[in-house]
């Protein structure tokens, strides 16, 4: 292309001093190896996009292994982790960095969507392997040629006008979890898909090439999916291609409830830190139309006892809390808390957007703002000095307590002590 990039400059404003001086260490020993190295992948996307960067990704034309260890050595690294396989090496840095070098390699793929077979190659054909060509440039950082843009496909052009665009036509039918890659690009960057690319994806979805891919993999991408920051973006596309069905079997898709779901708000950041799971939060909203369909998502994918535990627990409790905060009579704060405390937070927001009355989204609140957060002033300490013999009592006392104090009978901890006194002497 005849776009003018400033590398250098580029290289100097977006990767840390440590960065840069990683940088140095290993291009200096490449030179000396006689090897060429380049950083490449998402890196040199991010960096053209003027992003801040975070980790590098580093491919070595010449046996990563050798390389990694000098720069590992030079740099006092703590940890050097070869794999002599797939010919590569991790090293890890004292301040706990960790640096993966590969070698170039070339895939061949023996039938759809088998794990490739690896061979020794150069960048080119290493790039060449990759799924778009926005994530196939390489930036070499060997000594004397650093901020060298390598950009065999057309990436940076794509890049400048907004296009993902696959390198070969079968470019899907050999990695099928590309199709959910390139749709999560297409959110996350506000891209457009290549005519020809297109094209291919919808034919590649047609032919139920995703079905031929373990759920293992697919549920990897969700995850990611689940990480960005436009969900709703990336749930619409899947939606308009037709696989919203087939990675969410048995949900709904509404459009409303998904636009209101994944619009984040600063409580939801708050309520971030309290899940265990948070990508599960995602699952949750997508589901939340049709709890039932959660029990097909966990049998399609090999999920955690934990996360199963979750999800099992957030459609539970949806329901449960439904039907308890929607009643028309009075419903004391024991009964709330009773409910409430059985559903994870991953599954919150999902219940608070099925209210519809307001004064259920009121009963809500009391317990996202207070009751869960209730607890008895007295501890097991207090007991002991009572004279109570420590064993599975305290606990009981104690639970009882935090109930009586939601119910408001007991105000303070001169209150908390005389029921003890009064109840367990
Ligand atoms: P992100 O910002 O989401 O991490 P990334 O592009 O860095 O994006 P990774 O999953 O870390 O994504 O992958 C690193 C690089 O490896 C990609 O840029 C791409 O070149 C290549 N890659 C990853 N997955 C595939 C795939 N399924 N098929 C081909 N190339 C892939």
């Amino acid at each position: 292309g005849s776009f003018e990039v400033n590398l250098k400059k580029l290289l100097d404003e977006n990767i840390s001093p440590e960065g840069q001086e990683l940088i140095n260490v290993v291009g200096k020993w490449a030179s000396q190896l006689g090897m060429r190295v380049f950083l490449v992948g998402g890196i040199v996307r991010d960096l053209l996009l003027g992003h801040k960067q975070k980790d590098l990704d580093i491919v070595v034309e010449g046996d990563a292994l050798v390389l990694a260890q000098e720069v590992g050595k030079t740099l006092s690294a703590i940890k050097f982790i070869p794999h002599e396989r797939f010919k590569t090496a991790s090293i890890i840095l004292k301040n706990g960095q960790k640096i993966d070098f590969s070698t170039s390699r070339v895939e061949f793929y023996q039938h759809p969507a088998a794990l490739p077979e690896v061979e020794v190659s150069t960048i080119r054909e290493d790039l060449y392997r990759r799924d778009f060509t926005i994530n196939s440039m390489a930036i070499e950082i060997t000594y004397g040629h650093i901020g060298e843009l390598f950009d065999p496909f057309g990436g940076l052009l794509d890049l400048r006008e907004g296009i993902i665009r696959v390198l070969h036509n079968l470019s899907f039918v050999e990695d099928p979890t590309r199709i959910l890659r390139a749709l999560r690009f297409l959110g996350r960057f506000n891209f457009k898909l290549e005519e020809n690319t297109e094209k291919l994806l919808v034919d590649a979805i047609a032919g139920g090439f995703l079905n031929l891919v373990s759920s293992a993999r697919i549920l990897y991408e969700l995850k990611l999916i689940f990480a960005e920051k436009d969900i709703l973006k990336i749930l619409k596309f899947l939606k308009h291609y037709g696989v919203f069905q087939e990675v969410f079997p048995k949900a709904f898709y509404e459009e409303d409830y998904l636009k209101r779901y994944f619009n984040y708000t600063v409580e939801y950041f708050r309520l971030l830190k309290e899940m265990k799971i948070p990508w599960l939060h995602g699952v949750m909203g997508v589901y939340a139309k049709n709890l039932e369909g959660i029990e097909e998502f966990i049998k399609k994918y090999p999920l955690t006892g934990e996360e199963e535990e979750v999800l099992r627990q957030g459609a539970l409790g949806i329901k449960e809390a439904l039907k308890l905060l929607s009643l028309s009579r009075e419903v004391k704060g024991v009964e709330i808390f009773e409910t409430l405390t059985k559903l994870p937070p991953e599954g919150y927001w999902a219940l608070y957007l099925l209210l519809d009355r307001f004064r259920a989204r009121e009963r809500f609140k009391t317990y996202f703002e207070e009751l869960r957060f209730i607890k008895p002033e007295i501890t097991g300490e207090d007991l002991k000095a009572l004279g109570l013999k420590p064993g599975p009592l305290y606990r009981e006392i104690l639970h009882k307590i935090k109930m009586l104090k939601i119910d408001g009978v007991l105000k303070n901890k001169d209150e908390e002590i005389l029921y003890v006194k009064q109840n367990y002497f």
